[in-house]
């Protein structure tokens, strides 16, 4: 452990859309903010391509460019954006202590966790392969189904997200194949009922994905085997979509705050403030429902203006900026 323990009046953890807008504000606010990006640097939005609905960019932005100019906006306004990851926090007295990569110490008057949330995948080697060339694996029909319009997608899950992913997608796409692997949906029955009476909504239960197929650039379609006959076969596709939940990344939190079954923070509604004073959340780590990086910033900015209320109740001296409202 290091023997100097560095201290600050604002550390916000996570550098997606939630961590940099919270930076833009915190930094306008006088507030010192000090980011840490984590092991994701740019977070979820670096692992798409282009990024067609954040309001502003009228003719797009892939998701890595948009990353750095918001890295470069907060930069801008004096955040000091470093290398890093939080790997344990004690948040049991009013100083907040942080630590980094298990050796720097910090004592934060605020905190404010933009640590987003992790699709998960299936892990096929071929489904990693079309992921990290972009070539039609996908974990968001919302961000890229448009890509897929008047084409045919499958989409693997079975829960209340892939029932609303598929539904979403069947309004753009040709045909949608959804690869159910038990004999049932997980999703409440209104969804489930709602992809079962899409008539472009082809269900497939009791069937899993053996291999996601391409021509080594793009998907080409997928191989699936029904695991009660173990028949297999191909259905051709351009576009191969996980919607099998979300995991946020929490759990170095879970001692002091309070979090959802699935590990999802709970915010007071409304606010940014979570269950310990001085400790606020944006993003995805607290939104299992929209997941968008437009929501992901707009908490993002609530999280710094509750932060900096917080430090002006707690210290005279802290004047809250009005200029940015
Ligand atoms: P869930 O955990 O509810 O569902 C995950 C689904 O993925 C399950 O059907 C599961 O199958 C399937 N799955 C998991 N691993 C695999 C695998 N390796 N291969 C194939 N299938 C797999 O996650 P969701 O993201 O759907 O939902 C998370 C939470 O958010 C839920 O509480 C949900 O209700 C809520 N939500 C609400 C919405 C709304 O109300 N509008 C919209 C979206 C989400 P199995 O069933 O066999 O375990």
């Amino acid at each position: 452990m290091s023997d100097t323990i560095e201290k600050l009046k604002c550390l916000i953890i996570g550098s997606g859309p939630a961590g940099y807008t919270a930076a833009i504000y915190a930094a306008r606010a006088n507030m010192a903010p000090v980011l840490y990006q984590g092991t994701q640097p740019g977070g979820q939005l670096t692992t798409t391509n282009e990024v067609e609905n954040f309001p502003g960019y009228k003719n797009g932005i892939t998701g890595p460019e948009m990353m750095i100019e918001l890295q470069e906006q907060a930069q801008r306004f004096g955040t000091d954006v470093r290398d890093g990851w939080v790997t344990k926090v004690d948040f049991s007295s009013n100083v907040h202590k942080v630590w980094i990569n298990d050796t720097k110490e910090i004592h934060c008057d605020t905190v404010i966790i933009s640590t987003g949330a992790s699709a998960k995948y299936l892990g096929l080697e071929s489904e990693q392969k079309y992921l990290k060339l972009g070539g039609g694996v996908s974990a968001c029909a919302v961000c890229d189904g448009f890509f897929y319009k008047n084409q045919e997608v499958v989409i693997v899950g079975a829960g209340d997200s892939a029932a609303e992913e598929a539904h979403y997608l069947s309004k753009l796409c040709t045909k949608v194949t959804m690869l159910v692997r038990r004999d049932e949906f997980r999703a409440s029955k209104i969804m489930a009922a709602r992809v079962q009476n899409t008539p472009n909504i082809d269900i497939l239960f009791n069937t899993q994905t053996e291999e996601v197929l391409g021509d080594g650039q793009v998907v080409t379609g997928v191989r699936v085997l029904n695991n009660k006959t173990n028949e297999t076969h191909e259905i051709a596709a351009t576009g191969f979509f996980v919607a099998i939940g979300h995991k946020p990344n929490t759990d170095i939190f879970k001692e002091y705050l309070t979090l959802d079954e699935t590990g999802y923070i709970i915010n007071t509604p409304g606010t940014a403030k979570t269950n310990v004073e001085g400790v606020f959340v944006s993003g995805d780590a607290a939104d299992h429902v929209y997941r968008q990086a437009i929501t992901a910033a707009g908490t993002g900015c609530m999280a710094a203006l509750d932060a900096e209320r917080y430090l002006a109740a707690k210290d005279s001296t802290f004047e809250v900026s009005t200029a940015q409202y």
